[in-house]
């Protein structure tokens, strides 16, 4: 087995690479607008009632028109999911992960064609499109490999005449609520953990972006998933997501997603259903309010440069996002000026003609609950840059950046999920990590400084689950930093992690007396 390494990046400036993807978008176009069956037991099924799909950065472009589950199909495939565990959960480890490995080799080989779909349906610009395809096949590599290594179980002492084992068993039919944020990586992700652990999964992807789940699992089916392992259920979450959650036989639930929709879910899944035998799992990963907190000691330009990627990457649709910079008087000015400028420089539109920084935000609600953040932001500080939408022909809004902020104010507080960054004085180092620590949110955070006693400080008391020196507080990678966060951000889960798949199975401990 060759050791894990992380799926390498493309490079566009590369013309053989722009070529590529232009190709991946001509086999994407092929398939635009058709219909895509739900997945049930390896069966296909047709419904009426359909999810469309429709690409953010041409509002009026149908990526696919999705069949939607309803109540009855969902109860249909929980059945056929518990079915196929007991055959599943026997299936040796090994096997299970090469389903993982085969699906990585193809998701390889087509690279470019899910970079496009990504970048049509989800609005990516082709950098972070093709750093999400990337995560994705690292995951599956990754997840395979930790399944390896899990397999044997972990030591034990034994005494003279006693064999003692410890050993971990799959936990049943787990539903996976997946993103549109990262409708490919975390989507995958979170699917292939419950299934290589021995999990048979219903995948409930986001409604705005369900083509490339169903790309991946006829993905998983070609790379030699049994039926009935993976099932693909789009649906409504008032419909199909709290009755599969609520249900009695549903063992785990994965979710990622907004805080309040986690919160219910802990909420309902704590219920104890008629006939229900077990605690239900949960695996939730939320939002965050991100800090990038610059010294006064400090590369400035690194920080300025750190602060705008974090801030508007993806237009600021990521959890991970830095949407907040705390900077110390000394050097605030300076730094806000060059965020101004480099924020300037970043050109916004349709991610699939040429290199934009910043494609549109993905769909019309989304567009107006940010836009109503920009007098909100207005009236609580000062608008360096940007402030204006424009949804004629897709959900474009210019990166914005509020500086002068007090730290509670709501720009500051409030997960925005959008390109709007605010910035906030502080007086010193203490100062600034208390204000980074001041949201009910612990995802992710950055400290941009060349004082080590800073570093420390931070290591020790900025409280999040995944904090960074001297970069930006996006880009985890799999394998390498291990990604969840704490308080409202969920449960700590830490994606790509050394402890993931053990949260999708349970401890068995044998002792046989010799
Ligand atoms: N893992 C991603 C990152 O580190 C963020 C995931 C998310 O936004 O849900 O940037």
């Amino acid at each position: 087995m060759i050791p894990y390494k992380h799926e390498a990046f493309t490079d566009f400036s590369k013309e053989e690479n722009k070529k590529a993807i232009k190709e991946g978008y001509k086999i994407v176009d092929a398939y635009l607008g058709q219909d895509f069956p739900l997945i049930v037991g390896g069966e296909r099924i047709t419904t009426e009632s359909k999810i469309v799909s429709y690409n953010p950065a041409k509002k009026e472009e149908v990526i696919g028109k999705v069949s939607k589950a309803s109540q009855e199909i969902a109860e249909k495939a929980l059945k056929i999911a518990d079915e196929t565990f007991n055959t599943w959960k026997k299936v040796k480890p090994e096997v299970r992960a090469d389903v993982l490995f085969k699906a990585a080799a193809i998701i390889r080989r087509r690279k470019f064609e899910f970079s496009a779909l990504l970048s049509r349906e989800a609005g990516k610009t082709w950098v972070e499109a093709d750093v999400e395809v990337a995560e994705g096949i690292d995951f599956l590599e990754y997840y395979g490999r930790q399944m390896l290594r899990l397999k044997e179980g972990q030591p034990v002492e034994s005494r003279p005449g006693e064999y003692n084992r410890y050993d971990y068993i799959p936990l049943g039919v787990s539903v996976v609520i997946s993103p549109w944020n990262f409708p490919f990586a975390i989507m995958a992700g979170t699917t292939v953990a419950a299934m290589v652990a021995g999990n048979t999964v219903l995948l409930k992807p986001a409604s705005t972006t369900p083509v490339v789940a169903y790309k991946f699992v006829e993905v998983l089916e070609e790379a030699g998933m049994p039926a009935g392992v993976v099932n693909f259920i789009p649906g409504s979450g008032a419909e199909i997501g709290d009755f599969l959650v609520e249900h009695p036989r549903t063992r785990l639930i994965s979710f990622t997603g907004s805080r309040d929709v986690g919160l219910g879910i802990v909420e309902k899944s704590a219920k104890l259903a008629e006939k229900q035998i077990w605690i239900k799992r949960t695996i939730l990963e939320m939002g965050g309010k991100d800090t990038i907190v610059v010294d006064k000691d400090a590369d400035l330009e690194l920080a300025a440069q750190s602060i705008v990627r974090s801030a508007f990457g993806f237009s600021g649709q990521k959890c991970s996002a830095g949407s907040r910079a705390v900077i110390l008087e000394d050097v605030y000015d300076q730094v806000v000026d060059r965020v101004k400028e480099l924020t300037n420089e970043l050109t916004v539109g349709i991610p699939d003609e040429d290199e934009h920084f910043v494609g549109p935000v993905i769909d019309a609600s989304a567009f107006k609950k940010i836009m109503s953040y920009i007098p909100v932001g207005k009236e609580e500080g000062r608008l360096i840059t940007g402030g204006e939408g424009d949804d004629s022909k897709g959900y474009f809004i210019q990166p914005t950046v509020f500086a002068d902020l007090s730290p509670t104010s709501r720009i500051m507080q409030e997960e925005i999920f959008g390109p709007i960054l605010g910035i906030s004085k502080a007086k010193d180092f203490d100062e600034a990590i208390e204000i980074a620590n001041n949201t009910e949110y612990g995802l992710t955070g950055a400290v941009i400084t060349n004082n080590r006693m800073n570093l420390e400080k931070a290591r020790e008391d900025f409280h999040v689950g995944n904090l960074y020196f001297n970069r930006g507080c996006t880009g985890a990678i799999v394998g390498y930093q291990p990604f969840g966060g704490f308080n409202m951000s969920g449960t700590d889960s830490k994606a790509g992690g050394p402890d993931y798949i053990q949260l999708h199975m349970q401890a068995k401990t044998t002792s046989e007396m010799l």
